[in-house]
């Protein structure tokens, strides 16, 4: 039984989607957004501007501004002469600053978290616990090392590398920016930050709490745009260090312009995740874990487990509970609190996905989908499984970045580690056994940052993330995050 249209999130006012004037208001959403240089929100000099739409029913949010060349050189410069006075701040006031928006954003939670599933498409219940609470947690965590870098790498001196260019992905758009903010002015660098074209809003939101608590202006600087904003921010010469999130294939572009500059760089790129199940598993849980790491925001999660290796004797077991779980999921509104699967973030990757499931029926997979039926308007794809993948199966090599999971079977651990590690990602793995000692084992032999044993998709900003390979290098998050941040001798 779909859910799909019923509005069962209630705030204080009975408001439904935001093209209505009065939920507007509700939510405090512009009808135009600008660039935010400076500490200021000033207009662009393209006096361009695209819309951000509302991928669940596509309809207007509102325009954003289109940073060029010019743009980009003012943000740039804004952040470089700001690096001064913010350096010679004391760390514990950096902190306070750094504190105050930690708290800024718990408090105004519930805008944060309606403004990102309007924008984005992911379920509110998402939003709501998981991607804004972890935002703030990211500033509490960073906002605490500040005054203990000493403390931090001991022995060594440590400075801030000067100023820093960020680029984020549309899936986890205000977590993508706590990730990469955080650290980098909790060390004594400013920042030139650009969102996602699709995702804009609550980074512009983010800027207007930045303003709020009282952060010397030009310390982070917030420029919108397209991919050729995000060249002219790489390609800038006043810039000290990239630190990038998203395709492997823009990733290679950015590493190609930064040869031979001064330019330190941490990216962190696409994956292809092996989620392994081994006979002895708590199965039902392991089921639980499987949907999760592939259909948590809508499998738009670059370490979501999209490989399913099942050892061969349960495989009839652990097929069955997935089909009958696949059904219980609900498809649809992303506003519903009781939505699991939510709206495509755009037509672009719809039609990304779309053509992955083509491919799939032309190499004669088999599969099965939900059979709920979807909104007619916005942007859904039910969520789908493909048994019997051979390793050569495109499917089983790209990254497809949606609703769709791929099932393998296994007889060995060596042949599963082989299979797994047989990818040109490496960013995580998961795996479930009774037996701590395969755990242990596993995880030591997976190429992959992050391995999670008996669980998926469990983050915490104390803890690192990154790949291998083509999921690109650096750390973010915990200790090591601090690190793509200094310069130490
Ligand atoms: P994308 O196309 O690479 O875009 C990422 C960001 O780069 C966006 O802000 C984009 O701007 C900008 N950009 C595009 N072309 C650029 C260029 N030539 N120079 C500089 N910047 C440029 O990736 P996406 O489609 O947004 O995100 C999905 C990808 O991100 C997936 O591959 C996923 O695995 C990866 N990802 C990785 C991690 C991780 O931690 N490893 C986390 C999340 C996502 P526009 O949006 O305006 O095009
Ligand atoms: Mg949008």
């Amino acid at each position: 039984m779909s859910k799909t249209n019923s509005f069962s999130l209630h705030f204080e006012t009975d408001w439904k989607y935001a093209d209505a004037p009065e939920s507007r208001d509700h939510i405090d959403l512009k009808e135009q957004y600008e660039l935010f240089i400076n500490g200021q929100f000033q207009k662009c000099s393209s006096a361009k501007y695209f819309d951000s739409i509302n991928p669940a029913n596509e309809t207007f949010l509102a325009k954003i501004a289109e940073a060029n060349r010019e743009d980009i050189d003012q943000a740039v410069k804004s952040a470089k002469s700001a690096l001064a006075q913010w350096q010679k701040l004391q760390a514990k006031e950096r902190a306070k600053y750094i504190f105050r928006i930690a708290r800024l954003i718990q408090e105004r939670a519930r805008e944060f978290s309606v403004i990102e599933t309007l924008d984005g498409g992911k379920p509110i219940k998402e939003s709501r616990d998981i991607d804004i609470p972890l935002a703030a947690a990211h500033f509490f965590y960073y906002a605490g090392w500040a005054d203990k870098l000493e403390y931090a790498f001991p022995g060594k001196s440590v400075k801030p590398i000067g100023v820093v260019a960020q680029i984020i992905p549309w899936n986890f758009p205000l977590l993508m920016a706590a990730w990469k903010i955080a650290p980098a002015i909790a060390c004594g660098n400013t920042v030139v930050l650009k969102p996602a074209e699709t995702t804009s809003l609550t980074a512009l939101k983010l800027a207007e709490l930045i303003q709020d608590a009282g952060l010397p202006p030009g310390v982070v600087n917030i420029v919108t745009g397209a991919g050729e904003t995000g060249a002219e921010l790489v390609n800038h010469p006043d810039i000290d260090k990239i630190a990038f999130t998203g395709s492997t294939e823009v990733g290679k572009l950015i590493q190609k312009s930064v040869a031979g500059r001064n330019v330190k760089t941490t990216l962190e790129l696409g994956g292809k995740a092996a989620n392994i199940i081994f006979k002895d598993a708590p199965i039902e849980q392991a089921v639980e874990g499987i949907i999760n790491g592939i259909f948590f925001n809508q499998g738009h999660v670059c370490c979501a487990g999209s490989r399913l290796f099942i050892e061969e004797s349960i495989e009839k077991e652990v097929l069955e509970k997935l089909k009958w779980r696949l059904e219980t999921l609900s498809v649809g509104d992303p506003m519903d609190k009781n939505t699991d699967i939510g709206a495509i973030n755009s037509k672009q990757q719809l039609d990304t996905i779309k053509k992955y499931i083509k491919i799939a029926k032309e190499e004669g997979l088999k599969g099965f989908e939900s059979n709920q039926s979807i909104p007619k308007k916005g942007f859904y794809c039910k969520p789908t499984i493909f048994t019997g993948v051979s390793q050569s199966s495109r499917l089983a090599q790209e990254e497809i970045f949606g609703p769709v999971l791929v099932v393998q079977t296994f007889r060995t651990i060596d042949e599963v580690i082989e299979k797994a590690n047989n990818t040109p990602y490496g960013l995580s793995a998961g795996v479930w056994t009774d037996k701590g000692s395969k755990a242990f084992n596993l995880s030591s032999r997976l190429k992959a940052g992050v391995v999670w044993a008996n669980t998926f998709n469990k983050f915490d900003p104390t803890s690192p993330f990154g790949g291998f390979k083509e999921s690109g290098f650096g750390r973010e998050g915990g200790l090591q995050g601090l690190d793509a941040y200094l310069k130490m001798d």
